[in-house]
Formats: structure tokens, sequence, C-alpha cells
């Protein structure tokens, strides 16, 4: 298929937003896209999302609706419910959260009143904001208390979870991260949330779809509930699902509607079922080993460059650089690369001396190259395009910069992106 995809209903109504679409398209398949929470989902998902489904009110759940006319929105809820179960394994899913953030809200509404003492990772530490973190709602809102990885091993500092739970006894303990590059122990917090009385919601955003292709542990059965966004690692529209035994099922409907939100986003449920449908296929397991072994390649290949990473490689699909001894700041290099066609992102390191808008370190990820098929033999060429990258960010070669850009687009030209290759 050609690029940009034809779009002629669009391009005859608003031929400007048309050719942004466009643009946009020609950008994701000519980049090398490293952000670890991005992905390309398949010409499928792209299909149910952008449907009549689009112009349906279903307030309420399959079978209790306050709108009529759900012959077919029911059948679609229910076939995105039971693909969650059968594919993660839990009694309870609910599929209607409009993304990671306001899931997470439902959570805090579903377990907590405003006040209470809530626990999770650091933002700096590679938490996510809705954890508790000051600037989000659920900081202002709750009172959050936060733990870290220690400054020696970059790993979950499992003494100060436990020390700080039964000292602060939170209502809610958050595990699961934005920029943790080791696997989750939910054993080990299942454990402490037990003995502090604490409800444990394990957050696996980026990582769902290792785990539904399992090549990342389950958090099922140690987690009380399971919080995820459907466009990371698993591949699916930008929504949220969350999961749960059936005892947690009716407190978190509840929260998730009336509690939060309104009518469902239909377009997205069915995007949803059909992601689901493909997770539950041999190849999907394929591609989350694939995900995986691509990030350990790249990491080896990175630390064989004098790259310093934060634990010292990693698990999962994930990578956090710390590019202090490489003298370029985070934001520097994270910019030069984009010029060069590699799509990264900037991101504080743990124990960052420098400011959250100026950090030192990158984060890169290993889910949308794997999409498109490229296997490990390539992780050297990757690595070495970092490397040069870097190096020219610090010298301020553009030169440099074209020349990888031009390298980047030949590998990408022979390995085109799902959705947008037919
Ligand atoms: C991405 C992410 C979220 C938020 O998802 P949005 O869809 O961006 O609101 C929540 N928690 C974690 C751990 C995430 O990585």
């Amino acid at each position: 298929m050609t690029l940009p995809l034809p779009h002629p209903a669009l391009t005859a109504a608003d031929p400007e937003l048309a050719a942004l679409v466009g643009a946009e398209e020609l950008l994701q398949a000519e980049t090398l896209r490293l952000i670890p929470s991005e992905n390309y989902v398949s010409r499928a998902v792209l299909e149910a999302s952008g449907t009549v489904l689009q112009n349906k009110y279903s307030e309420g759940y399959a079978g209790r609706r306050y709108y009529e006319g759900q012959q077919n929105i029911d059948q679609i809820e229910r076939l995105a419910v039971d693909r969650a179960k059968a594919v993660f394994g839990v009694e309870h899913a609910n599929v209607q959260p409009y993304s990671g953030s306001p899931a997470n809200l439902a959570v805090y509404l579903a377990f907590a009143e405003p006040g209470d003492t809530v626990m999770g990772m650091a933002l700096p530490m590679g938490g996510h904001l809705t954890h508790g973190w000051g600037v989000s709602a659920t900081g202002r809102w709750f009172r959050g208390v936060q733990y870290g990885v220690r400054q020696d091993t970059g790993l979950i500092d499992f003494d100060q979870v436990r020390e700080l739970a039964l000292a602060e006894r939170p209502k809610i303990i958050f595990c699961g991260g934005t920029a943790l590059p080791r696997t989750i122990d939910f054993a080990a917090f299942a454990e402490i949330a037990r003995e502090s009385g604490a409800v444990l919601v394990a957050d696996i955003a980026h990582i769902a779809g290792l785990i539904a292709g399992g090549a990342h542990p389950s958090p099922v059965p140690h987690a009380d509930v399971i919080s995820t966004t459907t466009h990371k690692t698993l591949r699916g529209p930008r929504g949220a699902m969350l999961m749960s035994r059936e005892e947690h099922a009716k407190a978190i409907d509840k929260a998730v509607f009336p509690g939060l939100q309104g009518g469902p986003h239909n377009q997205t449920t069915a995007g949803i079922a059909v992601a689901l449908h493909e997770a539950a296929q041999p190849a999907f397991a394929e591609y989350a080993r694939s995900v995986v072994a691509n990030a350990r390649a790249l990491a080896d290949e990175l630390l064989a460059r004098g790259f310093d990473l934060v634990s010292g490689g990693t698990d999962n699909h994930l990578i956090l650089m710390d590019l202090t001894p490489k003298e370029v700041p985070g934001k520097v290099a994270a910019k030069a690369l984009d010029r060069a066609g590699i799509v990264v992102n900037y991101n504080t390191v743990p124990y960052d001396p420098r400011k959250p808008f100026d950090p030192s370190g990158i984060r890169i990820g290993t889910p949308s190259l794997t999409s498109r098929g490229i296997g490990t033999e390539h992780m050297a060429a990757v690595a070495d395009w970092i490397d040069r990258g870097v190096r020219a960010a610090g010298a301020g070669d553009e030169q440099a910069l074209t020349a990888i850009r031009a390298e980047v687009a030949e590998l990408m030209a022979a390995y085109p992106a799902p959705g947008l290759s037919g």
C-alpha cells in the first residue's frame, strides 16, 4: 500500500486536516519509534475504532442500559469483556474507562474517600502521575505517600515499601509504573498490602501486552485490582480496562459509571475487542517474547557502547538510560535523535539532580519496532544510531544526524508498519 493512505471522504471534506493525517502516516512509517508506551495497531483495530459505533449512546452496562437500541452494542461490549477475562484470566473486566488516568481515578472512587492516604511509586522514580503524585488530582484530593528504588541497584526498595505501608496504613497501594525496566514482584507487593490492610492495584499499563503474551509474570492472583491501558504493549486503541475478582466487580463498575464517566466510547470498545482477539493468537505470544528479546539485545549493545542503564539492563520492553557520563542532557539527546529519525522521550532517572523538564535521561522501548517485525539481528545497528546520535548531539553535528536519518529510513522501508501497510 502506498502512503499516505487513501481517505477519500476526509480529503474531500477537509483537505487541510487530511494532509496532516497523511503527514503523520508518513512520519510513523519512516521513523524508528522507540517510545515504550507507543505501538502500531493493526488495520483491523483501526477499522473497528473508526466505525458508526461512534454514533451510539449506551450509558450503563450490557443488559442494563439507560438508552434503547443496544442490540448490537451489548454484544460488542460482552465480546470485549469476555475476551479480556479469557486473555488475562480474571473474573471481572470493565472495558469502559476512557484511558489509563480515568481508570485509576475510578479505583480511588471505588476504594477511598478524599483525604485518605494512598501509596504509589514517586513519579521521578518511574511511577505514574495518577499514583498520588502532587500535581495530579490524585495527589491533591488524596494524601499520597511515595516509595522509590534503591540508589545502588535501581530496583524497588521493598524494605522501604513495607516500612512506609505499615507506618502510613494507606487505603490503596499502587504498583507498576512508566519507567520500570525490571519485572514487578506482584507477590511481594501483595504480602505488604495484606500486612497493612491496603487494596493492591497492579497498574500494568505498560506491560499488559507482555503479560497477555506470557512474557511477564501476571498480577493474577496477587493484585486485588488490575488497571491497564489498552494502547501500549497490548496494541489496541487508546482506552483502558479495570479487572478484578468478582468481589470487587460492583464497586469498580459503579465507580466507572455513574461515578466518573457518562457514555462509553463504543468504537473504542470494538477496537479493544479486536485487539484482545489478536492478543489471544499464538503470533501475539511470539510478538511479546520478541519485544523482550529485542530490549535485552539492545540493552547489551548499549552497555557495550558505554551507556549507563538504570538497574543495569532490562527484563521487559523498556530501557532507561542515564546520559550523565556522556555529558549530554536527556532533552538535547532526545531532540537530536528526533532529527535523526529516532523518536524517544527525555526522562528523569532515579535521584536525578536535574529538573523534570530538563532531566538526565532518555527512555526507549522496543514494542513498535517489534510490531514491524524487526528482530534482534538489527539491535546492534539501532544501538549504533543511538550512540552516533547522542555524540552528534553533544558535538552539534547536524550532518551526522541527517546521515543517520537516511539509514533509519532504509531499514524502516524494509519493515513496513502494521496499520500503515494493509
Ligand atoms: C500510561 C499510563 C497511565 C495513563 O494512561 P493514559 O491513557 O495516558 O491516561 C497510567 N498508569 C501507567 C503506569 C501508565 O504507564
